[in-house]
């Protein structure tokens, strides 16, 4: 929704030190100021500051005109347009090594590995193998996990999967919305026991519960698809000191994070131009919304001209 892009400055406003007219950059929605309660204790992604959806942040300082009206920006970025004005907090620089497409992408990432912690050696599934999925894989993977069971009703989901680093593979059934033979197959492959961790993917409200019954006793749940509708959990679900979490954009701080991600992309160990599955220009915004619905691609980027 324009919160996730990457281009080149084109200029800088007073005070600007980080990076100069002609860098690359890659955006980020983590507008922090280090200084409010929140920055301070070290959760800098969720400023009470600048941050949109804590509320002191909602009005966006750097506004984008549209027929004489002020639009909404998502996270203060609004990436799907030629040029935008955002704040020095907002970019992190990138190599010219990287090509935009993949540079717009490196957020679900962060969100994936910051939050879930996953240890070495470790027991990951993942329900959902789309854009969101493919990177908690790929984190599961980096972090070291040695068993990553992928979840998802499509065979060739299932199988694009692996390329990020899936072991396991469960084809579900989309009637089986209560996960009793998905849990039946991850109870085969973890001695009885039950999982480390298990993310949701999905952004189906009816498997935000889905997660708890895969992880085993003091397992993690996370839901990482943003779910905002009510759900229903059966609280026995939680025995025995099960934890869930829903992370938003995980503890991500870019400035650091980011360079990080550069790296491991730069060493082959972090695949991005492989989660790109079709690039679209502006005026096919429409087509490439439709093509996301329908489940046609894991990413879809919108590239424009001179890229
Ligand atoms: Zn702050």
């Amino acid at each position: 929704m324009g919160h996730e892009g990457a281009g080149v400055v084109e200029q800088i406003g007073t005070g600007v030190t980080s990076v100069q007219v002609g860098d690359a950059v890659l955006l980020n929605r983590t507008i922090t100021c280090e200084t409010s309660y929140t920055c301070s204790d070290g959760r800098q992604h969720i400023c009470e500051e600048n941050f949109l959806v804590t509320g002191k942040g909602g009005g966006d300082t750097c506004a984008t005109i549209h027929d004489e009206l002020q639009i909404g920006r998502s996270f203060h970025l609004g990436a799907m347009a030629e040029a935008t004005v955002v704040k020095e907090a907002a970019v992190v620089k990138m190599t010219k090594a990287m090509l935009f497409s993949s540079a717009a992408i490196m957020t679900g990432f962060g969100s994936a590995i910051d939050a879930a912690e996953v240890k070495v050696g470790s027991s990951c599934a993942v329900i959902g193998c789309g854009g969101v999925g493919l990177n908690v894989i790929q984190g599961c993977r980096i972090t070291g996990a040695s068993k990553i069971i992928v979840v998802d009703l499509s065979e060739e989901r299932l199988k694009q999967a692996e390329k990020f680093g899936a072991t396991h593979f469960i084809k579900a059934d989309k009637e089986d919305l209560d996960f009793v033979e998905v849990r039946q197959k991850v109870k085969e492959l973890t001695d009885g026991r039950g999982l480390d961790y298990a993310f949701e993917c999905t952004a189906v409200p009816a498997l935000g519960a889905a997660p708890l019954a895969l992880v085993r006793n003091s397992g993690v749940a996370v839901q990482a698809s943003g779910i905002e509708q009510k759900i229903d959990f059966d609280c026995e679900l939680f025995e025995w000191n099960k934890i869930y979490i829903n992370p938003l954009y995980g503890p991500c701080k870019p400035q650091k994070d980011f360079p990080l991600f550069r790296e491991l992309y730069s060493q082959g160990k972090l695949l991005l131009d492989e989660l790109v599955r079709q690039t679209y220009s502006l005026d096919q915004l429409g087509k490439a919304f439709e093509d996301l619905l329908a489940g046609k691609n894991a990413k879809g980027v919108i590239l424009f001209e001179d890229n």
